[in-house]
């Protein structure tokens, strides 16, 4: 805890879903579910029409579109997500050397460490110059939480959401989070909440006041140790640039425990996925994937497999982890998962020797392989490449809804929907007006699929933000990339 709120966490809005509603202007306003489209498939991201609707991340496809059954339904678009990524983790860079990433969106910056806050003022001054320059070179929203500490900077953002600011005075901390639910600590999702609950302990400040025996007692050891920490607001892990961290992980609490090995399953894939996209956020690769599993009576496990070289490659990243819960006795119940990949190398093995590898490609096939073709006999179901044409590209004859098309007599546009050999494209970019809709045949040669348009069409130059840095810091510049990306 220092007694500056200078740490800083940022948090794009709905980041998949905003970043489709600026590049399709006809879905702003819409509800719009950003996910896995296959009969498995989950959702990523709900734009805030569709939450309003009671659609969130983590919520099977199927049950979404029960709820909103007329919201857009798209496939992720990557490398479109990956290239807004790197132009607002290139601005957080321009702030500190000590930007820790947590997903493509989301990352902890140490003002303090930049030079660039000292006091109140100055982290606010900061924050709302970085809200300012992330919409203007993305055209997007992000909201910012500054405290004292990561935990509370990031429960601040949270409750900046959607497009805001909120700062918690160091040593406000113990009121601050005495009314609020025990939820909004790390680590306490809905299982241990309700464990909690079960023993009285509804709010933080009953945690609090239970004290740490009382904690370890219906916890557990290590879990209780550290839930009454943080419980009196105390919070000194530093942020650790994602280039020093030793390993990348992510996992998830569950509202209910998982029985069903099936889902088991395809949570851990899920969370395969998003560890990959955070390791390639911050550029790396590593060599040994590891499976948390934390069972219905806490009692936690870790398996790990080493490869053979290093990888940033989301199908082994995903095959490795299914492999590690295999030998995982899941019976009773799961309440929290967790994927991590560790040995972190600055390159990947598959760099050596596919410097032209299509991040495109990259990404669809990170998609479509979680929902193999033909497999889902909705609507949204992608047409089988046609035998009588091998030469071919595989890609070319693929129309994931929401991605990118371009032909030759109407120009750019995204897929709106693909069956019985037809495809429905929408022509429209994001500096335009609302499109008009047409339907090709799927193998009409004049449509090609295409790459993402950027969403700012002439983004500001931010090359020399914020301007009361001292020149000496502009070291190496990860935002040069971002913004001239072509
Ligand atoms: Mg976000």
């Amino acid at each position: 805890m220092r007694p500056a709120p200078t740490i800083l966490h940022l948090d794009m809005d709905a980041f998949y879903a905003s970043a489709e509603q600026a590049a399709k202007p006809s879905l702003r306003g819409k509800a719009v579910v950003v996910g896995g489209l296959g009969p498995r498939g989950v959702v990523a991201t709900a734009s805030y029409e569709a939450r309003r609707l009671g659609v969130h991340s983590a919520m099977p496809t199927a049950q979404a579109r029960r709820l909103a059954p007329n919201a857009a339904y798209l496939v992720p678009r990557f490398s479109l997500y990956r290239t807004v990524s790197e132009q607002v983790m290139g601005l957080l860079g321009r702030l500190s050397p000590l930007v820790e990433p947590l997903s493509l969106d989301e990352a902890f910056v140490d003002l303090e460490a930049g030079g660039t806050a000292d006091d109140a003022a100055s982290a606010r001054a900061t924050g709302e110059g970085l809200r300012a320059a992330i919409h203007a070179v993305t055209g997007l929203s992000g909201s910012v939480g500054l405290a004292g500490s990561k935990m509370l900077a990031k429960i601040a953002s949270e409750q900046a959401k959607p497009d805001g600011l909120v700062l918690i005075e160091p040593g406000t901390e113990r009121d601050l989070l005495a009314p609020l639910s025990v939820r909004v600590l790390p680590g306490v999702g809905p299982a241990t909440g309700d464990h909690l609950r079960r023993a009285g302990m509804t709010t933080v400040h009953d945690l609090a006041e239970a004290g740490e025996a009382e904690l370890v007692r219906l916890v557990g050891k290590a879990h209780g140790h550290g839930l009454h920490r943080m419980a009196l607001g105390l919070d000194d892990r530093p942020v650790v640039a994602e280039r020093d961290a030793k390993s990348v992980s992510v996992e998830d609490t569950f509202d209910v425990d998982l029985h069903d090995r099936v889902r088991v399953r395809a949570e851990v894939e899920r969370l395969a996925v998003r560890c990959v996209e955070r390791l390639r956020a911050a550029d790396r690769s590593g060599r040994t994937v590891v499976l948390k599993v934390r069972r219905y009576d806490f009692s936690t496990l870790t398996r790990s497999e080493t490869l053979r070289g290093p990888t940033d490659d989301p199908t082994v990243v995903r095959e490795a982890a299914g492999r590690l819960l295999e030998s995982v006795d899941t019976t009773g119940g799961v309440r929290l998962l967790g994927v991590g990949v560790t040995g972190l190398a600055d390159f990947t093995q598959e760099d050596l020797f596919a410097q032209a590898a299509d991040a495109r490609e990259l990404a669809r096939r990170a998609v479509e392989e979680r929902e193999p073709a033909g497999g889902d006999g909705g609507r949204e179901s992608e047409p089988e490449p046609e035998p009588e044409e091998p030469s071919e590209p595989l890609a070319a004859r693929r129309w994931p809804a929401g991605h990118d098309v371009h032909h030759e007599a109407h120009g750019h546009g995204w897929v709106q929907g693909s069956g019985v050999g037809r495809v429905t494209v929408r022509f429209e970019q994001p500096w335009s007006a609302p499109g008009r809709v047409l339907t090709f045949r799927v193998d009409d040669p004049r449509l090609l699929p295409a790459d993402p348009l950027p969403l700012v069409r002439e983004p500001p130059d931010y090359s020399s933000w914020p301007a009361s840095l001292p020149k000496s810091r502009s070291g190496p510049d990860p935002a040069a990339g971002g913004l001239s990306s072509p």
